[in-house]
């Protein structure tokens, strides 16, 4: 085993996840470069101790100290595949920041994540979970990334089939979790982009702009404008966005709960299933605005848990389960965590 001199003791995880916990690793390096990832992996010291791979921390909850090592992935290089006449392959480095990335997208003209303004996170990331916003999903204009074998070191390419991309899911959540890291992501965007507003509130955005034929820089600009005025800022209110994913349900289980619950939001998910806004479900049990210490639900977004200071994890947790059993017994509904507890 060979010696890694880059590696810090006890570092504090504060700044480095966005519900602001207070939470120590044992072991914590940065990754900027292909080499020194190697290095670190014929170490031998990922192998010795449970491992986390890290990002922009916007979609972690941790609940004590970090007892193994944290990889921090902080590679950047935004790089021009290729081009044809109507389409780009633009890959980007997993320690890219996401919105960032969209934003250079935007200002030069390549189409089909500007409805992704704004969410949080590292490019890296943006696969795991499939993120997803107004519409639109990452695998919606992905078309291959790159990932290092945690044990070999070795990259190898997905296609975006491979990922087997879900709704918030993955390969790289389930089968591949904990093998494989997400070294760099190439999307296949549009030079002649048509704009995607007919989710939500966009198309009232545009008109309250007063826009008539947007192009993509008014959508990146309208979805900002809707984000900002709903979704708490974590610079300022710790949180992880949605807690919940919005739970999917076949079409007689809906309809039963449709003829209790008139009012209940849902929408189509492919023929045979609905998904059930989670958020609806969390207000009607009466928990929006909750607070207990400083633990609480947020006052305008019910899916959205947040530290009003000096919350412990363990502390967003208990709620959390509070709210799920609460779901449970009134809906019958079992709501899964979208946020990964650590
Ligand atoms: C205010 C707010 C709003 C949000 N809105 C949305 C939204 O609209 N839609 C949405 O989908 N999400 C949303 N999120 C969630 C979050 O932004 C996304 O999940 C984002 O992709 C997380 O990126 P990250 O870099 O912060 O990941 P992290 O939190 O650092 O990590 C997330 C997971 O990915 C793993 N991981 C990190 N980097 C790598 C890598 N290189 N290789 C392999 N695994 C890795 C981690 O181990 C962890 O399991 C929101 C979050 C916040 C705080």
């Amino acid at each position: 085993m060979s010696h890694y001199s880059d590696i810090k003791e006890n570092i504090s995880l504060h700044p480095f996840n966005t519900f602001h916990i207070e939470s120590k690793a044992r072991y914590y390096t940065a990754i900027s470069n292909l080499a020194q990832f190697r290095e670190l992996i014929a170490s031998g010291i990922l192998l010795e101790n449970t491992m986390l791979l890290l990002g922009g921390g916007s979609n972690l909850l941790f609940t004590g100290n970090y007892k193994g090592t944290v990889v921090h992935f902080l590679n950047k290089g935004i790089e021009i595949i290729s081009r044809s006449e109507d389409t780009i392959l633009i890959k980007a480095a997993a320690g890219e920041n996401w919105h960032e990335f969209v934003s250079y997208c935007v200002n030069e003209g390549f189409g089909g994540i500007e409805n992704l303004s704004l969410i949080p996170g590292n490019v890296g990331s943006s696969p795991i979970q499939n993120i997803g916003a107004y519409g639109v999903e990452v695998k919606d204009s992905l078309h291959s990334l790159e990932s290092i074998d945690l044990v070999s070191g070795e990259l190898s390419t997905f296609s975006r089939e491979e990922c087997r991309f879900g709704y918030r899911d993955s390969i790289f959540k389930s089968e591949l979790k904990g093998k494989k890291a997400i070294w760099s992501v190439t999307f296949e965007l549009s030079l002649k982009p048509v704009v995607h507003i007919e989710y939500g509130a966009i198309k009232d955005e545009l008109a309250a702009m007063g826009i008539q034929s947007p192009g993509i820089a008014d959508v990146s600009r309208a979805v900002c404008a809707i984000r900002k005025s709903k979704l708490p800022d974590p610079k300022l209110l710790g949180n992880a966005g949605s807690f919940f994913k919005n739970p999917t349900v076949d079409h007689k289980f809906a309809d039963k709960l449709l003829e209790a619950f008139p009012k209940m939001v849902s929408y189509p998910l492919g023929d045979e299933h609905l998904k059930l806004a989670a958020g609806w479900l969390i207000e009607q049990c009466g928990w929006k605005g909750f607070r207990e210490g400083d633990a609480g639900v947020h006052e305008n977004q019910a899916l959205v848990l947040v530290n009003y200071g000096n919350a412990k994890g363990s502390d967003i947790l208990t709620l959390a389960h509070r709210i799920q059993n609460s779901v449970y017994e009134r809906f019958g509904v079992k709501l899964e965590m979208e946020v990964n507890v650590i």
